[in-house]
């Protein structure tokens, strides 16, 4: 997905901007692989081969999603003054 259309979406709950923090992209500022976080809520939709995963609570396996997410979140780490981490489909903050 495009980088523009991704600029455009909002958090499905509560319709806030969310943070998109890419992982992947190609030569055409395609977004392949990416967290997108609510600034509200602190939901963490993923974006898997170009897809934003956005679906409602209920349609989302967090225990699939965690895997790639700690993958993901251990790259954001690196090299990072700030560490994070991620449960229940939610990104937080450690506290060092
Ligand atoms: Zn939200």
């Amino acid at each position: 997905m495009n980088l523009e259309t991704i600029n455009k979406l909002c958090c499905p709950f509560d319709k806030s901007d969310l943070t998109l923090t890419i992982i992947n992209k190609d030569d055409n500022e395609n977004v392949l692989e990416g967290i997108l976080v609510c600034s509200k809520c602190s939901k963490v939709y993923p974006i898997v081969s170009g897809i934003p995963i956005m679906s409602p609570d209920e349609y989302r396996d967090y225990n699939l999603e965690q895997p790639l997410l700690e993958n993901w979140i251990k790259t954001l780490n690196n090299g990072s003054k700030e560490q994070f981490q991620i449960s229940d489909g939610k990104i937080s903050k450690i506290e060092l």
